[in-house]
């Protein structure tokens, strides 16, 4: 097992690494910007070191600083938590050169599937189904993508190679806005990735977003905790996120499962990692693949028993899979509400000190959160707060918990998104599971 750990990140996911390092007994070097010596985690962890001010620029995405910090604390592997570095390749190229483990898949990996028109074909290679498109970057020649696109058939979706994070993406109803459309986004796609590659992909009108958790250790051996149902979306952005995903045609769900274990094996896929899909009238379509833990993790977790974490730090340290997939059950049903520190209606961040925090508790209920009274929440960062989890026998119970847990929780001094959470759980489209990825943004403008 790895000796020791830094974890270059901050948050709930910080202290999700650190709780996992700590049951396995490896040691921990918290990182972290000027602001966040007061961090929970940073305070449990062994050892801490400030790698700059705050800016994430600065601090958490500052490959030297973190190098060098995992270099003076005798570091062995570095966990990357989800967003800032940990999709970046280069990044994960420059700890393992540097003698560190990355814990995470390789370079060469990431890349692959940061490049979402290498991942399609890559997918397509190992007999994933994907969104009829342009099956490769939009060229120069315009007569040629008018005909693609004529092909597909509007409404289209040009979307950026290097994307992420829900942006650069733009919709096309109809061929006379097509060209200037593709010209904007690349232009877009320039700014905001560095990469002007652009494809073109059929927009689905009325898809879910459903997506199977994978984990692979690199020797061969590859298993799915099965799906997880992510349609509850704010700008590309999930709200709220269950395990397993309901109402899916079971012979097109096992289909994809396999289809991703292949996949694994075929790209010789190493940690955890998510296939995102779409799905629509009883059909999987390929999106993109997440090589890193996801925020929606637990809810696998609480149905299968897994500690996705504990499994990354294992394969890390160069140990096999702890289950085969024969060994993996699934047990009821859990939903995770993301807590945001922003106004439940306009969506502005609401930084600030916490004056109060009582977390939820009782059967089922997991809240993974680094807030504690007085606790002040900076403007630097993403608004997540805090994340309920709630496990039920059946999806409604699930539901009913997690109504409870949200009504016990309080959170004073900053405004959150629980009375938005508080709405979903009771709303009848979303208990009935008559939703798709419009549903959320639509509920709000009502
Ligand atoms: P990102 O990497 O930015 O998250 P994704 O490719 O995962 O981008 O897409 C994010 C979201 O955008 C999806 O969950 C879905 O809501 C929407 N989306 C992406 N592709 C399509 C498509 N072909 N048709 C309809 N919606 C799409």
């Amino acid at each position: 097992m790895l000796e020791k750990v830094l974890i270059a990140n901050r948050g709930e996911i910080a202290l999700r690494v650190l709780r996992a390092c700590k049951e396995l007994g490896i040691s921990t070097v918290a990182v972290h910007s000027a602001v966040d010596r007061d961090l929970m985690h940073v305070k449990l962890a062994d050892e801490s070191v400030c790698i700059g001010p705050n800016s994430p620029t600065d601090s958490y995405l500052n490959i030297p600083a973190i190098i060098s910090s995992a270099e003076v604390t005798d570091t062995v592997g570095i966990h990357p938590g989800y967003g800032f570095l940990s999709e970046n390749a280069d990044f994960a190229e420059q700890v393992e050169k540097s003698g560190f483990t990355f814990i995470g898949p390789r370079p060469e990996t990431i890349r692959l599937m940061g490049d979402k028109v290498s991942a399609i074909r890559a997918m397509q290679q190992a007999g994933v189904p994907t969104v009829p498109g342009s099956n490769g970057p939009i060229t120069e020649d315009n007569q040629r993508t008018l005909a693609v696109a004529r092909e597909i058939g509007y409404p289209v979706i040009i979307k950026a190679a290097a994307g992420g994070g829900g942006r650069g993406m733009q919709v096309v109803n109809s061929e006379a806005a097509l060209l200037n459309a593709i010209h904007v986004t690349q232009s877009e796609a320039k700014a905001a990735f560095g990469d002007p590659t652009v494809y073109l992909e059929k927009f689905l009108d009325r898809p879910r977003h459903i997506e199977v958790q994978v984990l692979a250790d690199g020797q061969g051996n590859a298993i799915h905790l099965g799906d997880r149902d992510c349609s509850l979306q704010r700008r590309h952005q999930k709200v709220l996120e269950e395990a397993p995903a309901t109402m899916i045609d079971e012979e097109a769900r096992q289909g994809v499962f396999k289809a991703c274990i292949n996949a694994c094996i075929e790209i010789g896929y190493r940690g955890a990692g998510t296939f995102e899909f779409l799905y629509q009238d009883g059909q999987f379509y390929f999106i993109e693949m997440n090589t890193r833990v996801q925020v929606e993790h637990p809810v696998s977790e609480m149905i299968t028993g897994v500690d996705i974490v504990k499994e990354q730090l294992r394969i890390a340290s160069g140990l096999p899979l702890s289950f085969t997939q024969d060994e993996i059950t699934f047990r009821g049903h859990a939903i995770e509400c993301r807590i945001n520190a922003e106004d439940p209606q306009k969506f502005t961040p609401s930084p600030g000190t916490v004056q109060h925090f009582h977390a939820p508790g009782g059967n089922g209920v997991r809240v993974d959160s680094h807030l504690y009274s007085g606790y002040k929440v900076p403007p630097y960062y993403d608004s997540l707060v805090a994340k309920v989890i709630c496990w039920g026998i059946n999806r409604d119970n699930a539901m009913d918990r997690m109504s409870n847990a949200l009504e016990e929780m309080v959170v004073e001094g900053i405004k959150t998104n629980i009375p938005l959470h508080r709405r979903l759980v009771r709303d009848l489209g979303i208990r009935r599971v008559e939703y798709t990825i419009h549903y959320l943004e639509k509920l709000l403008k009502a």
